[in-house]
């Protein structure tokens, strides 16, 4: 409690400021890093700024102080907000969640793992066997999800490429009994293709530099990455990470969790073919496409266990059914080189998606009857990939700033429910505020008909000329007239953005330019049906499990499956619907030396309020009917008729003791009239 009144180390909750205003937060939010108190609460809502560094608090002695306290008896801690959403869960039998959200770097990876480790160590007093075998296989999930779906960015060097949801289940007596990992859009296009000082995800790092000799030689694989080409793209081979070291760690997490061997050598040979198919090159000979190196095929055919001829033919050949005839259709040069990268990202994808479902079979809840033993509560700790912006951004990225899109609306929406329950206790009448609410971005993009996910399908459908640049076209006839979104033909005069190639979306966090370059075939997602074929047919039976759809032949396969955007909106609508029906507990994680854009944003999160008394104190000077005192009958009266004479009374709400101004501008303007006394 006392470090709430020591001023010494800024104050442990915004809502304790006496002017809210943007210098003030980030002066105190900077006084408390530099003292290392890197956890503050705006209300409920804990602030984690990115140390940087190793801290140590998260010990066993912390622990202790965090364990059954609330919220605002000790200092700002992960541990505190871990804590209350456990007590809620087991005291009230409430489902709770704990959304961790912050731009790329910013700590939401690091800051979900303490929060399991922090659940983990309270748990279990009694040292059950099968609780401890669920945690440990909850603890160990991590670092092998890591290494397939983190991988070095220029913004963070373990960046998540995918995101995560992970639920943990609880049994009546508040311990964990199992839970379940829902994985979004893994970045597969990295697996072919990094920017500049960017690597590939840290497994294929790992497997060459970590492995003995004779596992390397009987993949056919070089210790050397830049001997392949799908991964030394970025030029950034090295990074801070230790890849031998961390190749045990996570064979080790592997086995605990229950991977077989014959399952592990299998994800080992899928790396090594996806390395492989990168270095495969085709020409042509008179109006015949061949492989220039034809020893990868024979490669390529041991690692995945089938035949030669099946993997020559499916790189070169496509099945397509004409009417009731079946023909074999050569590729181009170039559509193979398509054929390739795309079955080398989808083999990636698709192992991820594997070892999430294999992570999930041994964690899912077993034995567990509701009627004998009451609710299975859950917790639920959400870590998604932050919003971004890089030099060049394209379809992941317009996915994932989607995706913090929705995560924003859903705060908003939390936010706004906590306020108005402030007001109704203050006596104000609820008023909408929209002044900030994203909802109109969230309908730009998911909007059916109208929003770009769907003018995106409807130019994937088209049957004739399908490019970028149609789509495109189809964006600025359909939103000529938004706000929110830009592009050359619109804003002609805006040189930053190309014809036939960009379009600026206005996100709450920012604008982002976006390239359309790509978008089409990402959403289309094709792999020709052969390689799915191919892989089916292979006589390592865990190869074969990943791809059932393989089964079917060319004429079973008529429906268009769903588009990756489709497939992504819907999986997120699903987790706001999953989140909301939660209880839920914020972790605003913000990176320290890029202070700018967390600071813009953060700032429409503190409720920006003031007692009559104080908020007299401070603008009094700004209004003749305030300075140097005021002859109205309370304080309330006076604050209404300097607002009102500023022009501001319409952003406002009065309470009984307080009042409430909506937006951030309106308290800049205020303290710039003061400054200008
Ligand atoms: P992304 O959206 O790219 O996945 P992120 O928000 O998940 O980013 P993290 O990977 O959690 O970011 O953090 C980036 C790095 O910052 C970590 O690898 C670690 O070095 C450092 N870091 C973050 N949080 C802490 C912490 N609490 N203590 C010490 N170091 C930290
Ligand atoms: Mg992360």
């Amino acid at each position: 409690m006392a470090e709430h009144e020591s001023l010494e180390f800024g104050k442990a909750d915004f809502v304790l400021l006496d002017n809210v205003s943007m210098e003030e937060f980030m002066g105190n939010l900077k006084l408390r890093f530099e003292k290392g108190r890197i956890y503050s609460y705006i209300g409920e809502v804990v602030v984690s700024v990115n140390p940087y560094r190793a801290m140590n608090i998260y010990g066993r002695d912390t622990v202790e102080q965090y364990k059954g306290r609330e919220l605002y008896e000790r200092p700002p801690h992960l541990f505190a907000i871990a804590d209350a959403a456990y007590k809620a869960m087991k005291r009230r039998n409430k489902d709770t969640c704990i959304v961790i959200s912050g731009e790329s770097g910013a700590g939401k990876t690091e800051a979900s793992k303490y929060i399991m480790q922090y659940i983990a160590a309270i748990t279990n007093p009694n040292q059950r066997a099968e609780v401890e075998r669920v945690k440990n296989m909850l603890l160990k999930s991590n670092c092998v999800l890591e290494a397939f779906g983190n991988a070095k960015t220029s913004r963070n060097d373990n960046s998540s490429r995918f995101g995560k949801y992970m639920d943990i289940n609880f049994d009546f007596k508040g311990d964990p009994i199992g839970g379940h990992i829902n994985n979004y859009l893994l970045e597969k296009s990295r697996v072919i293709f990094q920017q500049a000082g960017e690597r590939s995800f840290h497994s294929f790092y790992q497997l060459l530099r970590g492995s003995p000799d004779s596992l390397l030689r009987s993949l056919h694989v070089k210790k050397d990455p830049t001997a392949y080409n799908y991964i030394k793209v970025g030029g950034q081979i090295k990074s801070s990470i230790n890849d031998g070291a961390d190749l045990k760690a996570v064979a080790d997490a592997m086995k605990v969790i229950g991977f077989t061997g014959d399952e592990v050598q299998t994800v080992y040979k899928i790396l090594a073919t996806i390395l492989h198919l990168g270095n495969m090159t085709f020409g042509v000979d008179g109006d015949v496409t061949l492989i220039e190196n034809p020893k990868l095929v024979s490669v390529i055919r041991e690692l995945l266990s089938t035949k030669e001829e099946n993997v020559e033919k499916a790189l070169l050949y496509r099945t397509v059914a004409t009417g009731r005839d079946v023909i074999e259709k050569q590729h181009t040069a170039q559509e193979a080189g398509y054929g390739r990268d795309a079955l080398a990202k989808a083999m990636y994808e698709r192992l991820f998606c594997w070892i999430v479902g294999r992570i999930n079979d041994v964690i899912e809840v077993k034995n567990y009857d509701a009627r004998v033993h009451g609710k299975n509560t859950v917790i639920g700790v959400l870590d998604i990939y932050g919003f971004e912006i890089f030099q060049n951004n394209s379809f992941e990225q317009f996915c994932i700033n989607y995706c913090n899109e929705k995560l924003q609306q859903l705060f908003i929406q939390l936010v706004l429910k906590q306020e108005q329950e402030e007001y109704q206790r203050e006596g104000i009448p609820w008023k909408h505020i929209d002044y900030f609410n994203n909802q109109i971005i969230v309908d730009l993009v998911e909007q059916q008909h109208k929003g770009i996910f769907s003018v995106l399908d409807e130019a994937c459908m088209n049957v004739g000329k399908v490019t970028d640049e149609v789509f495109l076209q189809g964006l600025n006839g359909k939103l000529g007239k938004h706000a929110h979104f830009t592009s050359r033909k619109l804003s002609p005069a805006d040189k930053t953005l190309e014809f036939d190639r960009d379009f600026r979306i206005r996100h709450y966090a920012g604008d982002v330019m976006y390239s359309v370059v790509g978008f089409i075939d990402k959403n289309k997602d094709t792999l020709f049906q052969d390689f799915k074929r191919l892989l089916y047919n292979s006589s390592n039976p865990v190869l074969k499990g990943m791809w059932p759809e393989g089964k079917l032949s060319i004429t079973e396969v008529t429906k268009r499956p769903l588009t990756a955007a489709t497939l992504f909106k819907n999986s997120m609508i699903a987790l706001v619907e999953n989140l909301a029906c939660k209880e839920p507990y914020y972790v605003r994680c913000i990176k320290p030396n890029d202070v700018k854009s967390p600071l813009l944003f953060e700032q429409e999160r503190c409720r920006h309020q003031a007692d009559y008394p104080r908020f007299l104190q401070r603008y009094k000077m700004i209004s003749e009917f305030t300075w140097p005192n005021h002859d109205l009958p309370s304080d309330q009266e006076a604050v209404k008729r300097l607002l009102q004479g500023c022009g501001f009374d319409h952003d406002v709400a009065y309470g009984k003791t307080k009042v409430f101004i909506r937006t951030p501008r309106t308290l800049f303007s205020l303290e710039e009239q003061r400054t200008e006394m």
